[in-house]
């Protein structure tokens, strides 16, 4: 088995299943062979740009073990993914994410599944259209290490790595734009909120989709964004997805703002296969996790060990972020319960014109 099943798992199981559709659509993982990773030159690159805990969850994410995981996770219910890579670290080349694109490629054909091309800020929009429509992908996903090496990880602005001239192309197609945005103000960030309605009005065709709500992990980090997107008509059907995020609150605060027709559930596997409980402190997030469970050699801010006892009451990552959003659909002035079978399948199928 890939990742054991406690019986305290199955009941959580339990408390989030009679809210899930049949059929579901995750729109946000992670697909990827470790030997598809560059990493030669490693200590050329940048300095590390992003969080280090994902990294002890899982090496690879090859597109058995994704099956795999929700089958373990999800018994009974088909899940359909929108599957892409994952970055090839800190200012790696354009061409070190071409063994992990054709692999994409080829599993979403073999498969019959949607996915996304991994683009790199330094390619030009010519290649990436080409690429875009050999790989037959609806769309693309970047990174914020992907960004020129110079500049500070507080620096990084969304144009540094989706430059316009890649999302003039994804408008013409139509096609999707999966955002992970920078800066560590996160969702509140006036930049970011700035860019992103400058997006939506400048490529109105393209359908960009906010990953983690805007990595709004703590209701510290929503400030006026959502009331500033929804004062701009041209964000109207800007899209949402929670993934990697158990903030109810936040959930909720979001449902109110935008309806449950522009959220869509994603995975963000295989980070969420990670046991852990979360929780805010001090305006920032800490994830609770079973002692030595995932070993760090340099200590992170974001991760705690509990103690054996308080372990035994601590289930999936995933778990949490679907009884979140369940909290947040009772609490919701604008949605409710019934509400998930939009969330969980409809506004994908709609958007990635899945039956
Ligand atoms: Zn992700």
């Amino acid at each position: 088995m890939l990742f054991p099943i406690t019986a305290y798992d199955r009941e959580e199981y339990e408390s989030i299943k009679e809210l899930l559709p049949p059929k579901m659509i995750d729109i946000h993982c992670h697909v990827w062979r470790n030997s598809d990773i560059d990493k030669s030159g490693d200590e050329n690159k940048g300095p590390r740009r992003t969080v280090t805990w994902p990294d002890l969850v899982a090496a690879e994410n090859p597109i058995e073990d994704l099956f795999e995981t929700y089958r373990l996770m999800f018994p009974g219910i088909e899940v359909t993914p929108l599957i892409f890579g994952t970055t090839g670290g800190s200012s790696s080349a354009p061409e070190s994410m071409k063994p992990q694109n054709r692999y994409i490629a080829k599993v979403s054909k073999e498969h019959g599944i949607p996915a996304l091309y991994y683009s790199h800020p330094r390619q030009s929009a010519e290649e990436l259209e080409v690429a875009i429509k050999i790989g037959n992908f609806r769309g693309i996903k970047s990174y914020l290490d992907l960004s020129p090496a110079y500049l500070p990880e507080k620096e990084i602005r969304i144009y540094d790595f989706f430059p316009p001239e890649q999302l003039e192309v994804i408008d013409r197609m139509g096609g999707i734009v999966m955002l992970h945005i920078p800066r560590p103000c996160r969702l509140r960030d006036p930049v970011n909120i700035a860019q992103i309605i400058e997006i939506k009005q400048r490529w109105k065709k393209l359908r960009l989709i906010i990953a983690h709500i805007g990595r709004a992990y703590c209701v510290s980090d929503v400030g006026d964004a959502l009331e500033r997107l929804c004062a701009c008509p041209d964000c109207d059907d800007l899209l949402f997805d929670f993934c990697a995020n158990t903030n109810a609150e936040v959930m909720r605060q979001l449902l109110d703002a935008v309806g449950p027709k522009r959220v869509l559930w994603g995975t963000d596997l295989p980070i969420t296969r990670m046991r852990m409980r979360r929780i805010e402190e001090n305006g920032t997030y800490i994830n609770l996790v079973p002692p030595g469970m995932y070993p760090s050699e340099v200590p992170d801010p974001h991760l705690r060990e509990v103690c054996e006892e308080e372990a035994e009451k601590i289930t999936f990552f995933m778990y949490e972020e679907i009884k979140a959003m369940k909290q947040a659909l009772e609490n919701s002035k604008n949605a409710s319960p019934e509400d998930a079978c939009d969330i969980f399948y409809g506004n994908a199928a709609r958007l990635l014109e899945i039956e």
